[in-house]
């Protein structure tokens, strides 16, 4: 397959697309991205790679984060995260408060918000530093030491954070929060405000394609069935109330943030990643969706 070919004719149909979303602005420094920028990055399980555009500048992957969390959450607590968090999609936006009543503190699913605080608070517990320990684990996911926090994005988020502390407080109130708000909320800023390129966040899902194991390692860093549900929750619940639309249109396992990058693999196969600033009403990339429904449709391969 030459994906070279594939993902340098997406780069120039999706040019079209600029103009027509926004770039996230309830965080002011994400509003200071230019929106018109494109990167796709895709890495084989046989050690090819391929990008275009702007694969290699560094974005704020924000929610894409959620998969890292998850991941390191599960391999310590296995199905005991399955009691505080839920594994159906909202159908709400990503920051809804609403369902969080009604459902008695316990979220959705961990690629929400709140799910997401709830695996965050746990991860607080189980490492003494768990702001090292999450860059430790993207730098070996994808084997670059560079992977950094941009600590004016997490000062930023932290200073605009009122709604994230809201679904923090009325989930402790429930009781499904242990850690103190503020320190949550600053392991999450950081996690969101981690700085990665398309190419490297490629190479850190190709584990999940994996069946577990990083190939450039060979450790075995999710089981086989662990990294089966991680794929499983990125299809249904990996872009909010939009992530009906992101199967039917990509028909892949994906996860999107609002810095506009989004990552998806095809497992056995390949992980390949989108950024690209422009939101829709969703908070998810517009190029990046329409970029990675003509991936899977010019290369006749998705999970289906
Ligand atoms: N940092 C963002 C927030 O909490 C992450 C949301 C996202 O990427 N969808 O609002």
């Amino acid at each position: 397959m030459d994906y070279q070919s594939v993902i340098d004719k997406i780069r120039d149909e999706v040019r079209e697309l600029w103009g027509q979303g926004r770039v996230a602005d309830y965080i002011p420094a994400l509003a200071k991205v230019d929106p018109r920028q494109f990167g796709i990055a895709v890495a084989t399980l046989d050690g090819h790679e391929y990008s275009t555009g702007d694969a290699q500048v560094c974005f704020s992957i924000q929610s894409i984060s959620k998969v890292f969390t998850l991941a390191m959450v599960t391999r310590h607590v296995g199905d005991d995260i399955w009691d505080a968090v839920g594994r159906e999609p909202s159908g709400n936006p990503f920051n809804s408060l609403v369902q969080l009543e009604y459902e008695q503190g316990k979220p959705r699913n961990p690629f929400i918000n709140a799910g997401a605080l709830v695996v965050t608070d746990r991860l607080i517990s189980l490492y003494p530093h768990p702001k090292d320990a999450m860059l430790e684990f993207v730098r070996s996911l994808c084997g670059n030491d560079d992977i950094y926090y941009d600590k004016e994005i997490a000062r930023s988020e932290r200073l605009n954070a009122d709604r994230n502390m809201s679904l923090a407080y009325l989930m402790k109130s429930f009781g499904n929060i242990r850690n103190d708000v503020d320190t949550l909320l600053d392991v999450y800023c950081h996690q969101c405000a981690i700085s990665m390129s398309c190419v490297d966040l490629a190479r850190a899902f190709l584990f999940l394609s994996n069946r577990g194991v990083n190939p450039f390692s060979g450790k075995q860093v999710l089981s086989v069935s662990q990294a089966k549900r991680l794929g499983a929750l990125m299809l249904t619940c990996g872009f909010y109330d939009e992530s009906g639309d992101f199967a039917f249109r990509a028909g892949l396992p994906g996860k999107s943030g609002v810095g506009g990058g989004i990552a998806a693999y095809i497992p056995g196969n390949l992980a390949v990643t989108v950024w690209s600033p422009e939101l829709n009403r969703h908070g998810n990339s517009l190029a990046g969706m329409a970029a990675l429904e003509h991936f899977t449709t010019d290369i006749g391969n998705s999970i289906f």
